[in-house]
């Protein structure tokens, strides 16, 4: 009797663990493109062209290395819309009634396997380096589940650049040399561009037919769609972009959305890429001299240590994590993260671009959209959703404790020690944003008041109970205080109007 092996449109990795302990001559492969993996939000098109081309390249790649693959294309009259749905059609139709499928890496499919009426072996997903029981052996009984630490575990773990037990270049994190503001640079090199094959084109076809509407441009599409292209965007990498990956890497310019960034991401979410081989050859360009140690330890960190233990966390705290909402934040989403109009220069460019690239960096999603949302008090699960949405890279269990935890401090401080807010000094401090602003960002009250400096006092002030304490944020609270009574009277005034043209959907 046939067995039925699902591989799941981020699973596309040749050594995944339901292929390994599939059988080429007897099993057959389910791969399916279905309704609900297209509509559970309302992802960018560029987000769901990449999924689909990668997918069918590689059902044709399993196809010629022998597989039999029952491949549903979205556009199948007889497809039932979702995985289960079509694991049932397809056990019905060979008299399979077994599967073998990788652990999903959202709690959505996983409830949705293990609810299915079919006898479903759910398999470890090994292609990360740490496993769920070996994160929560090492969460277990800490009072404080800091990445750092974690990290260090990592790095212990893999070897990456250690000597002996020592961390490579003395230190575990060189993050201190990483926060430079970057110069625009006309020579600073492109990431890869892939031209569109027949079979992408075709996918393109039936994307910018079927999602126009959704927020987001989907061409020009120049994203990879197979192991041999996301192999050429890392060495293209790491020939011309990591090293200066470090200094640069919280910097934002508004001619440059990716600056050293690695596109890497899609994937490697994707399982294009493996984490580990990502990082050994990030460590090599070290050990061979061609790149400084900030670089590759900044870059070997964000993916065995921020990726890694995102996923850790996402998988300990189970499905209700995207419920949180322990600073009790219920405004809606504003317009303008949709693309709506508005003043700011920085939130203006970081959309923009988001609409038309599904990209933006860290620093973008973290200290523009995202720390605009937590000063606007934005309910975050609607910021969630739209994380989700919008970025080429977002799968839940790495977007969620990205938003939820990090970005917005929904988690109550399980991620973050304190919350990722700021004046709008650091964007200045960071970006070139400020320049070609309608507001003044060296306004701290007033009608051209920066709205981020506003808004970062009216955030602390309305949460004082909770952070006044924090031994990091009191001096902040100190500083509020010596303020003269009518400044600090004007800042919350202005703050409050600023919401209020939130509320009634006016152009902030
Ligand atoms: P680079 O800057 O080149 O970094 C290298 C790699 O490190 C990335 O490819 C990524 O795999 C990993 N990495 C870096 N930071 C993180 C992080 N905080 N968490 C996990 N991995 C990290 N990343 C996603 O992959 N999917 C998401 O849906 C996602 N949503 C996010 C939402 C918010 C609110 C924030 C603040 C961050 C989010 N991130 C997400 C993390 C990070 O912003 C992206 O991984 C990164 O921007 C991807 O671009 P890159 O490949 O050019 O990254
Ligand atoms: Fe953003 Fe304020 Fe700078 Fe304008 S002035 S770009 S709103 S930080």
């Amino acid at each position: 009797v046939k067995r039925l092996v699902l591989v799941l449109g981020d699973q596309l990795s040749a050594g995944l663990s339901a292929l390994a302990a599939a059988d080429k001559a007897h099993d057959l492969i389910v791969m399916a493109e279905v309704a609900d993996e297209t509509g559970y939000v309302p992802h960018h098109p560029r987000k769901i062209a990449l999924v689909l081309s990668a997918m069918r390249h590689f059902a044709a790649e399993l196809e010629s290395d022998g597989w039999q693959v029952a491949y549903t294309r979205l556009d199948d009259p007889d497809s039932s819309g979702s995985i289960t749905g079509e694991l049932l059609r397809r056990a019905g139709a060979h008299d399979a009634s077994t599967v073998i499928a990788t652990t999903p890496g959202e709690w959505r499919l996983i409830r949705a396997l293990e609810d299915a009426p079919l006898s479903v072996t759910l398999l470890p997903d090994d292609r990360f380096i740490a496993s769920s029981g070996e994160f929560d052996d090492w969460a277990e009984g800490r009072k404080e589940l800091r990445m750092e630490w974690f990290y260090r575990m990592m790095r212990r773990k893999t070897g990456l650049l250690m000597e002996g037990d020592a961390p490579a270049g003395g230190k575990w994190n060189f993050d201190h040399d990483n926060r430079k503001p970057a110069a625009p640079d006309l020579f600073r090199t492109a990431p890869l561009r892939f031209e569109p094959d027949t079979m992408t084109q075709e996918v393109l076809d039936l994307v910018g037919a079927r999602f126009g509407d959704n927020f987001g441009t989907l061409l020009p599409f120049h994203y990879g769609a197979t192991r041999a292209d996301a192999l050429a965007a890392l060495d293209h990498f790491l020939r011309h972009q990591l090293a200066g990956f470090g200094d640069t890497q919280d910097a934002m310019l508004e001619g440059d959305p990716v600056l050293n960034h690695s596109l890497l991401s899609p994937y490697l979410n994707l399982g294009l890429l493996g984490p580990l081989e990502i990082c050994q050859r990030v460590e090599a360009e070290w050990q061979a001299g061609r790149v400084p140690i900030n670089a590759a330890e900044g870059y070997i960190r964000q993916i065995i240590g921020w990726r890694e233990y995102m996923r850790g966390i996402y998988l300990r705290e189970g499905p209700d994590y995207t419920a949180q909402n322990a600073l009790g934040h219920d405004r809606a989403l504003p317009a303008m993260f949709w693309g709506g109009e508005t003043h700011m220069n920085c939130v203006s460019h970081a959309v923009v671009q988001t609409r038309d690239l599904a990209y933006a960096h860290h620093i973008q999603r973290l200290m523009v959209t995202g720390n605009f949302a937590l000063l606007a008090g934005v309910d975050p699960a609607q910021v969630h959703e739209w994380y989700l949405s919008v970025y080429i890279d977002a799968f839940e269990w790495v977007e969620a404790p990205n938003t939820i935890g990090m970005s917005q401090f929904a988690d109550g401080g399980i991620i973050a020690s304190k919350p990722y807010v700021s004046s709008g000094n650091y964007i200045d401090r960071m970006s070139d944003y400020c320049a070609g602003c309608a507001y003044k960002v060296k306004d701290k009250t007033g009608p051209t008041a920066c709205p981020f400096n506003l808004l970062y006092w009216d955030f602390l002030i309305r949460h004082r109970e909770r952070f006044a304490r924090n031994p990091r944020m009191g001096p902040i609270y100190r500083t509020w205080e010596r303020m003269d009574e009518t400044r600090r009277a004007s800042v919350l005034d202005g703050a409050a109007r600023v919401l209020e043209r939130l509320d009634r959907g006016e152009t902030v």
